[in-house]
């Protein structure tokens, strides 16, 4: 059987068995409407109020102030679209996940939102912003800035803090997309000085289509979603009481390992698959120079098409991915790489690789033995690979 190594991680983790076996009840023996006064509805209502305290405690919040929803993609649409009425100016980046970007464009033409107007900050090369150009952006009828805490695709670390008090300064809310961020750095909403923040379940080991926003108290919310008043009246639908235990048992998980250093031993191992990668001739990292998360190396390998060697690397059981994205039929490449200054090609010619908590020395190993081998067969074939020892 072909061995499998999953180094895509920010693509989304596996479920942690603790975090299994946390939600298993949830779906038979537990399965009360949180919302009914009875035995069930209260045993059900007692997991999610938990599961909230745990999310609060990993992003240093009260437990009132969580809201959840189903991912990242939910809690992006509903911290801006909660705050966004005609007439706004919103200030977000060239870098930010599609989450955010197509809420942005689609508030910027939308006719019920009239006259809203979206800045997008451009990044440099090594992927990040400069706070002064967010200062520079803001108008008088800016209401929000939004910048990610890291990027998806480089693991940039974006200067939130600093974002955050020019925000603060001119009376402005402030939201920061830390689903890439959550479970790799420490977060503490206080300390970064956030109105609105978004985590998402599955990128920390917990199950897909469930997340949460931060919403600091006080913050006059408009729902997306219209219904009961679950969650306050800030979303309404009957919870996904497994989703969300587990996601609660993902966040405690991800709070202990802060305190056990779990995120030293990562950075330790994506930096050996790093150094190593880069000693292949003819490639380099991506976002040279940025503090980054401990999980996540962006690698160019010149003279090669990197779908090829994502299909090639897939066939060998290694999962990476190359960031790129298919858009009226065509594929394009990773549009932070291009926001960066990455010329076409080699951003083409870009892979992500990004480890998780389950990730062992024996995967990077197993990358390190098939990475280079696929990368000189490619290149054999590449019509543009020529190699550095070659000159004509
Ligand atoms: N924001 C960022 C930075 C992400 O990386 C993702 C997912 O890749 C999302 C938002 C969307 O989260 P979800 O998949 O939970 O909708």
């Amino acid at each position: 059987m072909t061995r499998r190594v999953y180094l895509d991680n920010n693509a989304t983790t596996p479920v942690l068995p603790e975090v299994l076996e946390a939600m298993r009840p949830y779906f038979a023996e537990h399965f009360g409407n949180a919302s009914s006064i009875h035995h069930h509805g209260q045993e059900t209502r007692g997991a999610i109020e938990r599961a909230r305290g745990s999310v609060a405690t990993l992003l240093g919040c009260r437990a009132a102030e969580v809201v959840f929803t189903s991912g990242g993609t939910e809690g992006d649409n509903l911290a801006i679209f909660g705050l966004i009425q005609a007439g706004d100016h919103i200030i977000t980046s060239t870098i930010e996940h599609s989450a955010v970007l197509n809420t942005c464009r689609h508030i910027a033409r939308n006719p019920v939102l009239a006259g809203c107007d979206v800045t997008y900050i451009p990044v440099d090369g090594r992927c990040l912003i400069d706070p002064a150009d967010v200062k520079r952006a803001i108008r008088p009828n800016t209401k929000l800035i939004s910048i990610m805490f890291a990027n998806n695709e480089t693991g940039a670390l974006q200067p939130v803090t600093e974002i955050a008090k020019i925000a603060a300064e001119a009376d402005i809310y402030f939201h920061t997309d830390a689903v890439q961020a959550a479970g790799k750095v420490p977060l503490n909403v206080d300390e970064i000085g956030c109105d609105l923040l978004t985590i998402s379940s599955h990128k920390i080991h917990g199950p897909q289509g469930v997340g949460a926003v931060y919403v600091r108290k006080g913050t006059q919310l408009v729902p997306i979603l219209f219904g009961g008043t679950h969650e306050r009246s800030r979303r309404a639908g009957t919870e996904n009481v497994p989703g969300i235990v587990g996601f609660g048992k993902a966040a405690e998980l991800a709070t202990a390992g802060f305190e056990r250093g779990d995120h030293q031993k990562m950075a330790a191992a994506r930096d050996r698959l790093q150094r190593e990668l880069l000693a292949i001739e003819g490639t380099g990292l991506n976002g040279d120079g940025a503090p980054r998360v401990p999980n996540t190396t962006n690698v160019y390998f010149d003279g090669i098409e990197g779908e090829s060697l994502v299909i090639a690397l897939d066939l060998k059981g290694l999962s990476v991915s190359s960031g790129a994205a298919c858009s009226s039929g065509a594929i394009e490449p990773s549009h932070v790489l291009i926001a960066m200054g990455v010329p076409h090609d080699r951003a083409k010619a870009s892979i992500r690789f990004s480890l998780g908590k389950q990730s062992t020395p024996e995967d990077i190993d197993f990358a390190l033995q098939v990475i280079p081998e696929t990368v000189t067969r490619l290149r054999d074939l590449s019509p543009t690979w020529r190699g550095t020892a070659v000159s004509i």
